[in-house]
């Protein structure tokens, strides 16, 4: 059954990309066959089908795969974002400690043009995603933070690699209107993208691909047979392989959940503003993210609104059912529109006092270095996974999707191959200490992100459990997973 596509109650982008007038795709009914059924329509599964789809092409075979979505495809995070298309130069340390230098400067690579990717993608499949190479300044808002970057910087320059370029906080107000950054790096590469336009385009791709997608058909049993069988509340199917990317709801597969910490981020935007924006000048370029732990972004729109975002939200609980719980918590609007606030008037004072016209928040699935994660689970070979893209998919998934696809195909290549496919890190305790854990270290974070600002030094139990924070955007945390 098929039916319109929702616009009310989801967020901005969302209501932006979705046509009046589209349907659904239908629900899954009845037992079908597929050769590869991938569970999640966000950004990483339809990046994996697209790409199963293109090495079938090219091997001459005609591989069946199908999507089973809970909502509609980039109903989740990838739906609602805040388009930020990143290099992952910042986390080399990590993915060097996985990959080993070669692998790590060769994953850097491709991480590194996947804005030209996607700008490339998004032309040859007539998407219009607003698609804008802004440049990223990741900058200092306090004195304490000028360097963070520093050892990623030296880092990368032992292996004569210079993505980032340093700025002055003169050059960095000249660009953004921002007195409040005293200095920061410039990575050139980095673009913005409507997150709406973008997933919903690539969406569109995936059925011109010959995808099935499925949609309103959460999951509500993996059975671990073989072949697997994904079952839905009217259907199932049994595919030769599964791959799960279902991003926080990934909570639900109990191999899964010890690696991740569900956090929320949260964005709002403003009306459209351009005279201000002009006046300012910030009408558009660069995108820009402070070095807190619980970072905050700032960008602007393709229809001249103004667009925080702050980390650090809502908690996920760890033993959420199948298409329920985690999803419920990460609906509607944000409820620290004063947090976005007060992290504006830090760091964009001249935009303090505008209203914010819209709020929302997503779920992230972080892990302990910032990295994903891709692998087979531990006992049952068919089934896959790839999650933990820690709030920076935008860039990541079209790698995940060559990773998970050479996995799902049985290739060996440098993809499969790659150091990111591993186990999943038994990091977190179960519930329900890991949520009490979780708010006690977010509680330290953000006391340690305001002691930063006042320059004053946090005491050794809040630097202690700071000291857990998960990765994020910038962190170059070189523990392992
Ligand atoms: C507020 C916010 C801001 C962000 N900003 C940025 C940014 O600027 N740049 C960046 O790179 N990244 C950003 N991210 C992160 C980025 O959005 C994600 O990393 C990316 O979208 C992950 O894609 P995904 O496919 O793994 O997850 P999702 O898009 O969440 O897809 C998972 C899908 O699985 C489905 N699902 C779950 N359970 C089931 C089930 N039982 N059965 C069937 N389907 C199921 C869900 O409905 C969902 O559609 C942000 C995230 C948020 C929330």
């Amino acid at each position: 059954m098929t039916r319109p596509t929702r616009i009310e109650g989801r967020g901005p982008w969302l209501r932006e990309a979705i046509t009046p007038g589209e349907f659904d795709a239908p629900e899954l009914e009845g037992d079908l066959k597929a050769d590869i059924c991938i569970v999640g329509g966000g950004l990483a599964g339809l990046w994996t089908a697209i790409e199963i789809k293109r090495q079938a092409h090219a091997n001459g075979m005609a591989t069946d795969v199908a999507i089973v979505e809970a909502d509609i495809c980039g109903g989740g995070a990838s739906g609602r974002n805040s388009g930020m298309v990143l290099s992952q130069w910042a986390k080399f340390a990590a993915l060097e400690a996985f990959c080993g230098t070669d692998g790590a400067i060769r994953l850097g690579q491709d991480f590194g043009t996947s804005a030209d990717n996607l700008e490339k993608f998004c032309a040859e499949q007539g998407i219009d995603a607003e698609f804008r190479r802004d440049g990223w300044i990741w900058g200092a808002t306090c004195p304490r933070h000028v360097g963070s970057w520093s050892g990623i910087v030296s880092g990368l320059a032992k292996h004569d690699l210079r993505p980032f370029r340093e700025v002055s906080k003169d050059e960095i107000a000249r660009q953004t209107g921002s007195t409040s950054f005293l200095s920061g790096i410039h990575d050139p590469t980095a673009a913005t993208i409507h997150p709406g336009k973008l997933v919903r385009g690539i969406r569109r791709a995936a059925l011109k691909f010959g995808v099935r997608i499925y949609e309103n058909s959460p999951m509500t049993r993996l059975e671990r047979s073989s072949p697997p069988v994904v079952r839905t509340a009217k259907g199932s199917i049994k595919a030769q392989r599964v791959v799960l990317t279902m991003n926080a709801w990934s909570l639900a597969i109990p191999e899964l959940r010890s690696a991740i910490l569900v956090i929320a981020s949260d964005d709002a935007v403003t009306e459209s503003v351009p005279e201000l924006l002009e006046k300012l000048g910030y009408k558009a370029k660069p995108l820009m993210g402070d070095s807190q732990l619980f970072v905050t972004g700032f960008r602007t729109t393709g229809n001249h609104r103004f667009n925080p975002g702050i980390t650090g939200g809502v908690i996920g609980f760890g033993t959420v059912g199948f298409g329920n719980g985690a999803g419920d918590r990460f609906e509607g609007k944000s409820m620290r529109e004063d947090v976005i606030r007060a992290c504006v008037q830090r760091g964009y004072p001249a935009l303090a006092e505008l209203p914010f016209a819209d709020s929302w928040y997503g779920p992230i699935d972080r892990t302990r270095s910032g990295l994903p994660l891709f692998g087979a689970l531990p006992t049952h070979p068919e089934i896959f996974y790839g999650y933990g893209f820690s709030g920076n998919g935008v860039a990541t998934t079209p790698i995940a999707g060559r990773i998970l696809a050479a996995l799902a195909l049985g290739q060996r290549d440098e993809y499969s191959s790659c150091g990111l496919v591993r186990p999943p890190e038994r990091w977190l305790p179960p519930e329900p200490i890991r949520y009490v854990g979780a708010h006690m270290v977010r509680a330290a974070i953000k006391r340690k992100d305001a002691l930063d600002h006042q320059s004053r030094n946090p005491g050794l139990i809040v630097r202690g459990l700071a000291g857990l924070a998960p990765g994020g955007i910038t962190t170059s945390r070189v523990t392992k997973n």
